[in-house]
Parts: structure tokens; C-alpha cells; sequence
């Protein structure tokens, strides 16, 4: 069979990227009518490259089913002269407003997401969504607003706690909500969807300042094909397709993305984590595909994401062997050792929850496609290919690519995009918890 990579048209991908920011600007700058006009957009590209829409489709209903009640903005947002009036002009808040599903909180000064918390908790039968701003204000004590346009809230207070503002989300059930930064501005969403697992990209909430580097490694490449499995399918091929779909994907959300090779070229190790440390990278992602003998080729498959730490497990061992081939002639045992007892505690902890993210999501949705999807772990494994790298890393086996079925899929388009939205959301949770 001859090998082929699919790749989704470039002007689609890129199209779908420009209204993506147009319609999260739209959204900061309140503009209403690009919102809807961005988001029609959005959503016919998300189907042209097979995305989800069901999120912009509801967001649309939302705003257009509003747009007879509700003012639509021209270029500035209608502000509520009620609220506005309630702050002075020392406090820290210069206005809000609710309109539709969004609270939109503006500030005199830029803000930070260090100054924003967000918890939530249960009380007297609430579901509470408290979003904790550092600042003050003296115009008055507590402020009770309301969504009506969202049943599921009942209102919104606004308080002083201790040095902070209080934003808080009362409703009967757990909300989903989504917030978004700007440089001087707060935007809150109210997502009504219930099935729709809560779903937020970490690089659009954020500002451009904090815009995260992530390398992706494809490994193998050139005069090293990596593992090889039935028809000549070689490990160097699928994972560069992974690659190459997953830094599409994390560039669309935001993220500032490079590769350690784009193209069929043979690169070292050292060249590799290198790489990473020169374009100070905040992960690195190394993609690989596992292989076992002919023997055990029927039997052998699924989806193991490791990082680094010395080898526990046999498995993890003969893994490892596998892919340090390339380099391990030129370390001795002992300087091996020692570059493991090197490692700083704190990555190599922050590489294992990447890992258990990544893991998770590529499982996660994988599994919403595909039968026989088997989870093979998160697992410590001795890869001199992340004893390099000065950020959490980790180093994924994305299938067995001797396994008939498994290898089948690592070389189909569709597959190789459901395994690299999942990485991305993976990475997107990663970076939601661990600021
Ligand atoms: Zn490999």
C-alpha cells in the first residue's frame, strides 16, 4: 500500500484560525454583530475540517435569538448606566454588564490572571461560581444582578471580600462557565449546554503576554525509520503526520508552536531537546509508535504516554531501549545514572501530570470515535530524549504500529486529527490546572 498523509486544505485551516480570534475580539471589544458574523463563519469551517460546532451553533442561537431585545452593539458596548454609575472612580472596576450568557467587567488599569481566582463551591442547595478579583472599591457594599435571559442562574452578587471583589454565580445547578482575559477587561460566559463536558482553550482565555511555546518532537525521520509494522508502515511516517496535525491544532488555540522536524529529515537527540531549550519551550512533546515482534503483532496494541524518571517496570525498559537507540552508544551507564539524578523533583512531577492529561484526553477522545481504543497508562520510562529538556516533557507511543488494525489507523488523516485534538486538550487542561 502506498503511504499517504491527508492533510486538511491549508486556507481552511487558516480561515478557521481568522474567525476563530475575530470572534473571540468580537467578543472583547462587545461587538455584537461581528460575533454573529464571525461565529457563522466559524462554524462553517469547524464542519469543513470536521470539528465540532455544536458550541458555536448554540452560542449563535443564543445571540440571535436576542438580538430583537437586546441592543446591538455598534463599535463600543452599550454600557449599563445603572451599574456603571455605582462605582467611583478610585475603584478598581469601571463598569459590568450582563447581557445574554456574559458578564462583561471592565478596569481602569490592565489586570493579570494572578489577580483572578476562580472556585466553586455548594451553599444552602447553591451551586456557587466565585471569581475572586484583587482591587478595591468603596461605591457600594453589595451589588445583586441578574441573567435573565439564563434560567439557570438565579443572580449574580457582587461583594467585598477581604481585599477583593466577589463576583459570584448563584444557581440551583453546577454552571459552566468560561472566562476570558483581556488586557483590561473580564469576560464570563455562561455555557447552559449539560452535555457538553466544559470546554475551554487555555491559550484564548489568556492574554498574548502569557501565550505559552510548545516544541513537538515526531521522532525518528530520515536515515531512522523507528519501528516498522505490516506493509511497510514505518513509525517515522504516522508520527509525523500526528505532528504535524497537532501543531495546526495547538496553533489555532493559541499557541505559539515548533517542531523539531516538519519534514522526512534525520535529527539527533541532542539536536532535539536542544531545540526545545533554545525556543524556551514551556513543553516539549516527543511522538512516537511502539512495535513489537511478528510473533505477538496480533496480540499487542494501545496507548502509552510516558516521562521521565529511571525505568521501573520491564516494559518501560525495553520501550526505552527502543527509542534511545539512536544515541545510548555514546553514554556509559554511569553518566546515564547521573543525568537521571539530575532531574529537578518538580519536572519530573509536572511532566507526570502532562503525561496523565495528555493520556486521558487522547483516550477520552478517541474513544468517542473509535472501538478497540485500549489504555495502556501513564508510565516513568528512562528516554534520554527528555533527559534533555529543561520543561516537562513527555513522550507519547500513539499505537502499536505492528499491530494490523492500530497501524491501519495511524496512517489514516482522521484518525492521526482525533489523536492530536485530544493531545491538544490535554495540553489545554494541563495548562487550566497548572498555572
Ligand atoms: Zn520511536
Amino acid at each position: 500500500m502506498q503511504l499517504h498523509l491527508v492533510a486538511a486544505s491549508s486556507s481552511d485551516i487558516s480561515n478557521y484560525s481568522k474567525y476563530k480570534k475575530q470572534y473571540f475580539n468580537s467578543i472583547l471589544n462587545g461587538n455584537k454583530s461581528n460575533e454573529i458574523k464571525s461565529l457563522k463563519k466559524l462554524i462553517y469551517y469547524s464542519k469543513k475540517l470536521n470539528k465540532p460546532t455544536i458550541k458555536y451553533k448554540k452560542e449563535l442561537k443564543l445571540l440571535t435569538s436576542n438580538v430583537k431585545k437586546v441592543k446591538i452593539y455598534k463599535d463600543k458596548p452599550v454600557l449599563n448606566k445603572k451599574i456603571k454609575k455605582l462605582f467611583n472612580s478610585t475603584d478598581t472596576i469601571k463598569s459590568i454588564q450582563v447581557d445574554a450568557n456574559t458578564i462583561i467587567i471592565d478596569f481602569k488599569n490592565n489586570i493579570k490572571k494572578k489577580d483572578i481566582k476562580f472556585t466553586e463551591e455548594r451553599h444552602r442547595g447553591y451551586a456557587r461560581d466565585n471569581f475572586d478579583i484583587q482591587g478595591k472599591y468603596t461605591g457600594i457594599n453589595k451589588l445583586k444582578l441578574t441573567m435573565p435571559q439564563v434560567k439557570a442562574v438565579k443572580k449574580i452578587v457582587i461583594y467585598k471580600k477581604k481585599n477583593n471583589i466577589r463576583l459570584s454565580l448563584r444557581a440551583k445547578k453546577n454552571l459552566k462557565t468560561v472566562y476570558i482575559l483581556g488586557k483590561k477587561r473580564i469576560i464570563i460566559k455562561v455555557l447552559e449546554s449539560i452535555n457538553q463536558k466544559k470546554k475551554i482553550n487555555y491559550a484564548q482565555v489568556m492574554p498574548k503576554a502569557d501565550q505559552k511555546v510548545i516544541v513537538i518532537d515526531p521522532g525518528h525521520g530520515g536515515k531512522d525509520p523507528g519501528a516498522n509494522g505490516p506493509r511497510k508502515r514505518y513509525e517515522k511516517y504516522a508520527v509525523l503526520g500526528v505532528g504535524k496535525k497537532l501543531s495546526s491544532i495547538l496553533k489555532s488555540r493559541g499557541y505559539k508552536v515548533f517542531m523539531t522536524r516538519s519534514i522526512d529529515k534525520y535529527r539527533t537527540l541532542k539536536y532535539r531537546t536542544k531545540y526545545a531549550n533554545n525556543k524556551k519551550a514551556d513543553l516539549f512533546i516527543s511522538i512516537h509508535a511502539n512495535a513489537v515482534p511478528k510473533k505477538k503483532r496480533n496480540r499487542i496494541y494501545g496507548i502509552e504516554t510516558y516521562y521521565l524518571s529511571p525505568a521501573r517496570s520491564e516494559r518501560a525498559k525495553r520501550v526505552a531501549a527502543k527509542e534511545n537507540k539512536a544515541d545510548i552508544k555514546s553514554m556509559s551507564y554511569g553518566t546515564k545514572n547521573v543525568f537521571l539524578m539530575t532531574q529537578n523533583r518538580a519536572k519530573i512531577t509536572a511532566s507526570n501530570k502532562l503525561a496523565l492529561d495528555v493520556q486521558n484526553n487522547m483516550l477520552h477522545n478517541l474513544k468517542k470515535k473509535y472501538k478497540y481504543i485500549k489504555d495502556n497508562g501513564v508510565r516513568k520510562g528512562p528516554f534520554w530524549i527528555l533527559v534533555g529538556a529543561q520543561m516537562p516533557s513527555i513522550l507519547i507511543e500513539v499505537g502499536y504500529i505492528s499491530h494490523p488494525r492500530e497501524s491501519k489507523r495511524l496512517y489514516t488523516s482522521s484518525y492521526q486529527n482525533t489523536l492530536a485534538t485530544g493531545i491538544a486538550n490535554g495540553i489545554d487542561s494541563y495548562f487550566l490546572k497548572n498555572k
